[in-house]
């Protein structure tokens, strides 16, 4: 007799996105002619460089004869393009090495695959708000009970982003085994500074934790005084793994590419230094046949010098989108944060508004959509996220709108 993971059953609903694409429906059902602007989800719309491009047909082409064809690869990634990534972060002042380096489908999926060569009894702590995957990917896995009233999984830790701790949370005050951080945050738009990754790299060695580090948006800093990989941080190879995607800084969601960082030095509390590096390996190796060999080429041509200067271009084009909402929403008196380091502008709902009373008052009003905070936490009620992902001219258009249009 077959019986399923009881654990699926403690997840609330995939709720977020769904609703919004039900009321978005219901919007546009009532009002036929409304032209609905989308800045609600963190998709690039961009093209991809012509560099990746010539890459990627490379490639394609390579397959089409004998003399070049080439089939199954490392589930690690290709060579090739492992040493390209760590020698992209070596130019960070990062030390990451090739056989650190595990190239992937993408962030979302190492995110969620990354907990399952912990032990369930670990601790979990996650920032509120944060990237559902994170959480969702425990509940899975058993590592809490149910939902309670205040909205949070019994037995995770969350550490509240607020705007009084300037969105990155303090130290925990009790003693837990594996910290996420994802910084340039998604859905807040911050980016934690060096102290505030050494702080949480110092608790973590003190405490034998293990840092997830999501570092997806690291492209879109220009601050060069803010970190962009953790290991640009003393100590962190001991304590941290970072993942990192080229969704985002490539135009990738749909090509889908990513990697992981687990350092040789890392170690859990009760293992041996390496031996996670040795067991992420191992779970590669066994649910894993490695990226598509077109893909690759794809990433490898991304990091080309050629390929970096040209996508950086269309991560430029993107923040200028996200100068353009903050302007427009400084304008009108409202308070906003990020935007500067990152796609994302979160805002403070003005008046106190909930986050969807928010999310319908500006589809109603300027026929815009935005994402409500509270969809990514407890503590992301009251405010209020949008992307800078966009074509221009709808960007645009939705600022426009949102100046003329949003009633105060
Ligand atoms: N991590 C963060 C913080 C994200 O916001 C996203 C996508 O929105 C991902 C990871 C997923 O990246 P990928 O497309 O590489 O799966």
């Amino acid at each position: 007799m077959a019986r399923i993971n009881p654990a699926y059953r403690r997840l609330t609903a995939g709720y977020l996105f769904p609703e919004i694409a039900r009321r978005t429906r219901e919007f546009q059902a009532e009002t036929p002619g409304a032209n609905i602007l989308r800045l609600g989800i963190g998709d690039t719309t961009e093209p991809l460089a012509p560099e990746i491009i010539s890459g990627l047909h490379g490639a394609v082409d390579r397959l089409a004869s004998r003399e070049t064809y080439s089939g199954y690869g490392d589930s690690e990634g290709q060579a090739a393009l492992r040493e390209a990534i760590a020698a992209h972060y070596r130019a960070l002042g990062a030390d990451v090495r090739a056989a650190d380096v595990f190239v992937s489908d993408g962030a979302k999926s190492d995110s969620a695959n990354i907990q399952s060569i912990f032990a369930t009894d670990n601790t979990v702590a996650v920032q509120d708000p944060a990237y559902p995957v994170y959480v969702d990917s425990n509940v899975i896995a058993g590592r809490t009970g149910l939902k309670n009233d205040r909205g949070q999984y019994e037995g995770l830790v969350y550490m509240p982003c607020t705007a009084e701790n300037g969105f990155f949370p303090e130290l925990p005050t009790e003693k837990v085994d594996i910290i996420y951080i994802c910084s340039p945050n998604n859905p807040t738009g911050t980016v934690a500074t060096r102290e505030q990754l050494q702080g949480f790299v110092d608790y973590a060695r003190r405490h034998k934790a293990v840092i997830l580090f999501d570092s997806a948006y690291a492209d879109f800093i220009s601050d060069p005084s803010l970190p962009r990989s953790i290991y640009e941080i003393e100590g962190a190879r001991e304590c941290a793994i970072e993942i990192n995607s080229f969704s985002k800084s490539a135009g990738f969601t749909g090509v889908r590419l990513g990697w992981t960082l687990v350092p040789a030095e890392l170690r859990a509390e009760d293992g041996e230094p390496g031996e996670l590096q040795k067991m992420w390996t191992r779970r590669q190796n066994t649910f894993f046949n490695g990226p598509s060999n077109i893909v690759q080429a794809g990433g490898l041509a991304a990091l080309s010098a050629t390929g970096r200067a040209q996508t950086l271009e269309i991560v430029k084009y993107y923040m200028e989108n996200a100068r353009l909402i903050l302007d427009c929403l400084q304008s009108l008196g409202l308070t906003t944060y990020g935007g500067t380091n990152a796609p994302y502008v979160w805002m403070k709902t003005p008046d106190g508004m909930g986050s969807w009373d928010f999310f319908d008052k500006l589809l109603h009003e300027c026929h815009v959509v935005g994402t409500p905070g509270a969809g990514f936490g407890p503590s992301g009620e009251g405010y209020f996220r949008l992307s800078a992902f966009g074509h221009r001219e709808n960007i645009v258009a939705a600022t426009e709108r949102i100046r003329d249009q949003l009633v105060r």
